[in-house]
């Protein structure tokens, strides 16, 4: 790690909450305990009980809002700026959202009410999952992974319970070079192997390819459409074609729905089943983590194995059904990220059809837009056309001993988000820009003259840019260091 400048004040220094912890400071003001209540001490086994105070930090209340206010300042966000992160949409989410997902009636439901007391809640999971059917051409939809990844499980289990009930056995799965590493990693979890399949020189994946490697073992392809290079993939339905010929199944990774609502339906172009990423593609985009909901699309003949329970409705009450006996079961708690529901069914309904569709020609204008303005200074590997998005690379900088990081740390002094960098992985040194439909072209333009400000500078100053980010309280981190010695007790630091 590495700090840019002398670190001092508070803009810059901000211990743990734990570190900054004084013995009898106090944030709250609690009424003296009732002398006759009867106590937690007396109520439970006096192994339970703990032995010393907790070590919690004390602290006062200005304290702790300034703590949490600065720590917010350290990040970026949404709301802040331009947040081209290919691959992840993240799309201004519209303050409505709150409120709705905020209301009294969604916020304090709790899982175990009964039907009758839910039925708006009910309501709006049975309209989500048909208006979600709508969109992806799917004809049965289920609302309860967490994520995008989870959804990937939740759609390879379907798709084994299927192949099981054949009685048919199958060990391998189809994944282009393409592909988000979840895709993988989901095939692994499922107890497949990973087939790999490789891109053609134009970018995507041709059916020629599959069909030397289709074969009676393969359970499936998995396929991002558009692709992470940000391109259509034009041969998608001879490749379903004889996947199916196959008897394999075809998996659409949804993620990239963004530049294909309300314009293609990927349940019409030969997809089984699809998952999709409702905190990309329906606003609250997030980072860090979470929560979100990979809501899963299958057609008629793969809707028995979608996870239990389903909403249902019989005359005008909505109800959960268990009772399926084909059903892979349920994959999480209770029914989802209900919250992230809540707001993906505002953000639909304010949208429209219409709307809907007008975001995805916006989404694609504006990532063509940054693409016809980059090209021509920057090398990138497909530059005609795009759909949602542009992959740039490192390239033309390297013999100045510029690469991809270095640009995405130089954004940042200049009020952006970074690109994602290094994905998708068969491009060396990607730059993979999103810019979203909600960018104005002012910003686009802004974001085109910080790019080309840092280029130049690679070729006059390439110090200055291994130095950025310079504005932030830390500068270059080490970006694996936590990942393999977490640092999960303040005693061990
Ligand atoms: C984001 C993404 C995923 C994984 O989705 P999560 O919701 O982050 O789990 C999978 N594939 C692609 C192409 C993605 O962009």
């Amino acid at each position: 790690m590495k700090n840019a400048k002398p670190v001092s004040g508070p803009k810059f220094l901000e211990p743990l909450s734990f570190e900054r912890s004084r013995a009898g400071r106090c944030g709250a003001s609690v009424p003296p305990p009732i002398p006759q209540a009867p106590t937690t001490t007396q109520d439970l086994p006096a192994a339970l009980l703990r032995q010393t105070p907790a070590g919690l930090p004390e602290m006062s209340e200005p304290e702790v809002v300034r703590h949490y206010v600065r720590l917010s300042q350290h990040n970026f966000a949404v709301d802040l700026g331009m947040y081209p992160l290919g691959s992840c949409t993240m799309k201004y989410n519209p303050k409505i959202n709150e409120v709705t997902a905020g209301l009294p009636g969604f916020a304090n439901l709790h899982p175990h009410y009964p039907w009758a007391w839910t039925q708006g809640a009910l309501e709006l999971m049975y309209n989500l999952e048909h208006m979600l059917a709508a969109i992806s051409g799917m004809d049965a939809v289920t609302l309860q992974p967490a994520a995008g990844a989870h959804g990937e499980y939740t759609g390879l289990r379907v798709i084994r319970q299927a192949i099981q009930k054949r009685g048919e056995n199958r060990q391998t799965v189809l994944i282009p070079d393409s592909a988000h590493g979840t895709n993988p990693a989901t095939v692994t979890l499922n107890g497949w192997k990973v087939k790999p399949l490789e891109s053609g020189p134009n970018g995507y994946i041709q059916a020629s390819a599959v069909e030397k490697l289709m074969d009676e073992g393969v359970a499936a392809l998995m396929m991002t459409n558009p692709n992470t290079l940000g391109l259509f993939e034009p041969e998608c339905d001879e490749i379903a074609r004889i996947v199916h010929a196959k008897g394999g199944f075809m998996y659409c990774d949804g993620a990239n729905l963004n530049s294909l609502m309300g314009r293609a339906q990927p349940g019409k172009i030969g997809f089984d089943v699809m998952h999709i990423n409702l905190h990309k593609t329906f606003s609250t985009p997030h980072g860090g983590g979470g929560p979100g909901a990979g809501p899963v699309g299958v057609v008629q003949a793969l809707e028995p194995f979608l996870p239990i329970p389903r909403v249902v409705k019989t005359g005008d009450r909505f109800a959960m059904e268990f009772n399926r006996a084909d059903s892979i079961g349920r994959v999480r708690a209770f029914f989802g990220n209900f919250g992230i529901l809540v707001r993906a069914y505002t953000y639909i309904c304010e949208m429209g059809g219409e709307g809907l569709s007008e975001a995805t020609t916006k989404a694609v204008l504006n990532a063509n837009y940054l693409l016809a303005r980059l090209r021509d200074t920057w090398h990138v590997p497909f530059p005609k056309a795009c759909m949602h998005e542009c992959v740039l690379s490192d390239k033309d900088l390297l013999p100045a001993g510029i690469h991809n990081v270095d640009v995405a740390k130089a954004l940042i002094d200049r009020g952006f988000h970074p690109p994602t960098v290094s994905f998708p992985i068969h491009v060396h040194g990607s730059l993979m820009i999103e810019p979203t439909e909600t960018e104005t072209k002012e910003t686009l333009d802004t974001f085109v003259e910080a790019l080309e400000e840092i280029r130049k500078l690679a070729q006059e100053n390439p110090q200055a840019l291994h130095d950025s980010p310079l504005s932030t309280p830390l500068s270059r981190l080490d970006e694996t260091q936590a990942a393999r010695h977490p640092i999960l007790n303040v005693d061990d630091k």
